[in-house]
Formats: C-alpha cells, sequence, structure tokens
C-alpha cells in the first residue's frame, strides 16, 4: 500500500481567511483566542484560527436576528435570493481547485476526489435549492364552513447550524443550501478539525451579494462555541451532523433552552449485504467503496459486510485482494486513493478498534497498522469472521476497517441487519428483483441501495431511523426543517355560492 504516483496535481493554496465571519465581515474572537487546524499528513499547524466562544455566538445570532428581523434577506423576492445561490455555486466552480486544495489539506481526503466529487456537489446542491427558492409556497384549504383557509409557509427565522469534519463543504451545502432558499439567516459552527474551508466560502457568498448577516460562520469547539449555540434562546432551528452521543447533548440543549425543533444526522453502522447470486467482483468493489471512501468516515458506510455462506470464502479472498491494492499515501498526489485519518484522536480511536477486533478472534486478512511514521495514516484492514456480539460489528469505527460477516437466508440477515441501535443507510446485492424490494423494505435504515452504494444526489433525500438522527436532509425534504406553517382563517361574508 504505497505508491509509485509522486506527481503532485494540486495548486498550492494560501490561507487567507481564518476569522470569525459575523454580520459580513472577518472579526477575531472577542477573546482574541486562536487555535491551530492541523495538516494530518504530518501533524503540522496550518493555520490558526479565531476561537469562538459564548460572547461570539451572541454576537453571530444577533447580527442573524437583524438580517431576519429587518431583512433584507427573507424580504427579498424570492427570485433575488435564487439569484445569489445561482451566482455564490458559479463561484465555487470558479474557485474549485483552490477550495479542493484547502478541503484536502485541512482533511487529508484526496484532492481528486474533492476536486471531482465533492465540490461540484457543492456547486449542484446551491443550484438545486436555488431553484426552490421560488418554488415554495403554501395551500388553499376546503374547510367547513364559511371560511376562506390558506397557509402560508414562512422562514422559520436563525437557524443554527453544528457541522463535522468528514466533508466539511458538502455538510455546509446540505444545511446552508435549504435554509436560504427558505429565507432564513444562519450561524453556522465549523468543526474543530477543519475550519478552513467555511470561511473561504463564507467570502464567495459576500462577493456574489449575500447581504450581511445572513450567514455567520463561528469556529471553535464543541463545548463551547457549538453549546452555547445549542442553548441559544434567540436560535429558532437547530441542524447537526455529528455523533450519536453529541446529538443526544444537542437535544438536550435545545429542549432545556427554548424547545427549538433540532435536526439530526448522525452516526450508523449501516449492512452491505451480499446474496449468492449477486455478481460477485461487483459486490466485492462496491463494499469496498462503501467502507474505504473517505478513510472510512463516513456516517453511511457499509460497516457490516454480510455475505452468503456460499460465496463467503470467495468474498473474502477477493475483499483481501482489493484492500491490499488501495494505494494509500498524500492526498495531494496523482492516483491516490487514501489519504490520513483527520487527527490523532481518530488515529488512536481506530487503531484501538482494530485491537479490539484482533482480542475478540475475528481475523485479521489484512492491514491493521499504520503507514509511515508520521501523520494519522491506517493500512486498509479487513476482518474475516466477524460475529455481531463484537465490538467492531457493533460500534462505528469511522476508519479504514472493513468486517465481514457470514449469514445463510434471507430472514436470518434481515433481522441480524436491523439489530442495531443504528439505521441511517444500508446496501442489497443480488440479482433477483424479489430479493431486492424484500429486503429494501425489511431494513430500518434511511436509504438502501440497491447493487450500488453511496449514490449521492441533491435530490435524494438522507437521513436515519432509530439512534441515526431524525428528519430529513437533501430534496425537497430538507425544505420542510427550515419552514413555519401558518394557517390563516378569513370568514367568507358574502361566499360566491
Ligand atoms: P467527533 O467526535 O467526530 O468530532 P462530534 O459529534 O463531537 O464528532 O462533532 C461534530 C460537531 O459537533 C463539531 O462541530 C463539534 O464541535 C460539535 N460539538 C461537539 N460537542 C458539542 C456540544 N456539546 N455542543 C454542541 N456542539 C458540539
Amino acid at each position: 500500500t504505497s505508491s509509485a504516483a509522486e506527481e503532485v496535481i494540486s495548486p498550492s493554496v494560501q490561507v487567507s481567511y481564518t476569522k470569525l465571519l459575523i454580520d459580513g465581515n472577518f472579526v477575531d474572537a472577542a477573546s482574541g483566542k486562536t487555535f491551530p487546524t492541523r495538516d494530518p499528513r504530518t501533524g503540522e499547524v496550518i493555520a490558526h484560527v479565531a476561537e469562538g466562544d459564548v460572547e461570539d455566538i451572541n454576537r453571530a445570532v444577533k447580527a442573524a436576528r437583524k438580517a431576519f428581523d429587518e431583512g433584507p434577506w427573507p424580504k427579498m423576492t424570492a427570485y433575488e435570493r435564487s439569484r445569489v445561490m445561482l451566482r455564490f455555486a458559479d463561484l465555487v466552480e470558479k474557485h474549485s481547485e483552490e477550495l479542493a486544495a484547502l478541503e484536502s489539506w485541512d482533511n487529508g481526503k484526496t484532492y481528486e476526489q474533492a476536486l471531482t466529487a465533492e465540490i461540484p456537489m457543492v456547486a449542484r446542491l446551491f443550484r438545486y435549492y436555488a431553484g426552490w427558492a421560488d418554488k415554495i409556497h403554501g395551500l388553499t384549504v376546503p374547510a367547513d364552513g364559511n371560511y376562506h383557509v390558506q397557509t402560508l409557509h414562512e422562514p422559520i427565522g436563525v437557524a443554527g447550524q453544528i457541522i463535522p469534519w468528514n466533508f466539511p463543504l458538502l455538510m455546509f451545502a446540505w444545511k446552508v443550501g435549504p435554509a436560504l432558499a427558505c429565507g432564513n439567516t444562519i450561524v453556522l459552527k465549523t468543526a474543530e478539525q477543519t475550519p478552513l474551508t467555511a470561511f473561504y466560502v463564507g467570502k464567495l457568498f459576500l462577493e456574489a451579494g449575500l447581504p450581511p448577516g445572513v450567514l455567520n460562520i463561528v469556529s471553535g469547539f464543541g463545548a463551547t462555541a457549538g453549546a452555547s449555540l445549542a442553548s441559544h434562546m434567540d436560535v429558532d432551528k437547530l441542524a447537526f451532523t455529528g455523533s450519536t452521543d453529541t446529538g443526544k447533548v444537542i437535544l438536550g440543549l435545545a429542549a432545556n433552552s427554548n424547545l427549538k425543533p433540532v435536526t439530526l444526522e448522525l452516526g450508523g453502522k449501516s449492512p452491505f449485504i451480499v446474496f449468492e447470486d449477486a455478481d460477485i467482483d461487483k459486490a466485492v468493489e462496491l463494499a469496498h467503496f462503501a467502507l474505504f471512501f473517505n478513510q472510512g468516515q463516513c456516517c453511511c458506510a457499509g460497516s457490516r459486510t454480510y455475505v452468503h455462506e456460499k460465496v463467503y470464502d470467495e468474498f473474502v479472498e477477493k475483499a483481501k485482494a482489493r484492500a491490499l491494492k488501495r494505494v494509500v499515501g498524500d492526498p495531494f498526489k496523482k492516483g491516490i486513493e487514501q489519504g490520513p485519518q483527520v487527527d490523532s484522536k481518530q488515529f488512536e480511536k481506530v487503531m484501538k478498534y482494530i485491537r479490539s477486533g484482533v482480542e475478540s478472534n475475528a481475523t485479521l486478512e489484512c492491514g491493521g497498522g499504520q503507514v509511515g511514521d508520521r501523520g494519522y495514516f491506517i493500512q486498509p484492514t479487513v476482518f474475516s469472521n466477524v460475529k455481531d456480539d463484537m465490538l467492531i460489528a457493533q460500534d462505528e469505527i469511522f476508519g479504514p476497517v472493513q468486517s465481514i460477516l457470514k449469514f445463510s437466508d434471507v430472514d436470518e440477515v434481515i433481522k441480524r441487519a436491523n439489530d442495531t441501535r443504528y439505521g441511517l443507510a444500508a446496501g442489497v446485492f443480488t440479482k433477483s428483483l424479489d430479493t431486492a424490494n424484500r429486503v429494501s423494505r425489511a431494513l430500518k435504515a434511511g436509504t438502501v441501495w440497491v447493487n450500488c452504494f453511496d449514490v449521492f444526489d441533491a435530490a435524494i433525500p438522507f437521513g436515519g431511523y432509530k439512534m441515526s438522527g431524525n428528519g430529513r436532509e437533501k430534496g425537497i425534504y430538507s425544505l420542510n426543517n427550515y419552514l413555519q406553517v401558518k394557517a390563516v382563517v378569513t370568514p367568507l361574508n358574502n361566499p360566491a355560492w
């Protein structure tokens, strides 16, 4: 797992924005404090960014409140809002190389992935939601009695948004796109591991003509800036993506402050089920992709690979061979498939789970160690003979560790696949339509991919059952998270008939 390819393919990039974006200006934290963000290839400091805290969140919420209550954002026509979002999408495309380089530097993901998959999806999402901005309207309701009844779909107000580090810009887009389309104003807190690209696109939003105060961006830590946003009395709605444990804390903070509605997109332990009639080579490749994509740092990673006993040995052999071929190295270089984990904390956590797999007597087929001696690179790791009650089959590892389990019939695998506290996604591999339909309907998961995996689109909703969260993001479903419905009832004194 090393690379022959040495060609650096990214442009060199400068860090230009490291301060909080509040009310249209880049400002220092009120405390004057900063914190370092690091390069996961080496652990070296990339830049020091402003460390937002309670006072900064207060300032940001105040700016967002003013931009909402006094305008201009909710008072602009929907068409004008849509045009700002479209101009922003154009600017994202124009600056896609710098953005991809910055994202890769701060997060460790490959430059190629950021450039060809994620940044285009960010632009696509904003265009998709720009398209909704002027198509949001209420209903006239045929109520009993002599009344004219209508519903108004109003923006909900100031949206607080807390995002994670695994897809910093994509998560920004999933949250900011629908909120802006509906006419809300925003205070967004970035993850402490990856604060850089949000500031950059914040600048692009100003350039696109977004009025000051509509989008405020605060970098800082969860227990300080994050918690003060979640418990703020003047934040009208909260959206969070992150771990299930933190989701619980956030729901509590929202409940104990002003009962703001909360959407949560949390952890997962998604089954990837391979039936005996599946195209095995394709299933091996997609199971590999489902788990190892983005260094395994995906909430929907296919992290429990269930394989039918008749094809199990062949599958394990091929999955191992594929993992051994995975090219790990500097994410800025051509042909690299896997970069480092995001930080030392995640690196240690993944290594702990690898040790747990070995100790619980799963078979370590390959990998298991660090790559190189600096930064946070981990060998693509495959365990076979994994049992449902092992920790590696139950907890979200969030790293490049594939666990392969054996099953013998459909009912059994449905039961085992659902026997988890999570319910984010699932994959089903079979040539039989009957099996595909039956299993898709039986699985308790927000997304079921049949003979494919990780197919994302602006229009396809995403979200979890059970402890993987509540609410749906993307598509038409996300709009509801950012709208209030008001019923207006007026007597009809002169009915037409
Ligand atoms: P991880 O453990 O992978 O870093 P988290 O769920 O803790 O995942 O982090 C996701 C986001 O939630 C980050 O922006 C983080 O700062 C924020 N966060 C963490 N703890 C809290 C908290 N107590 N209140 C609000 N936000 C938090």
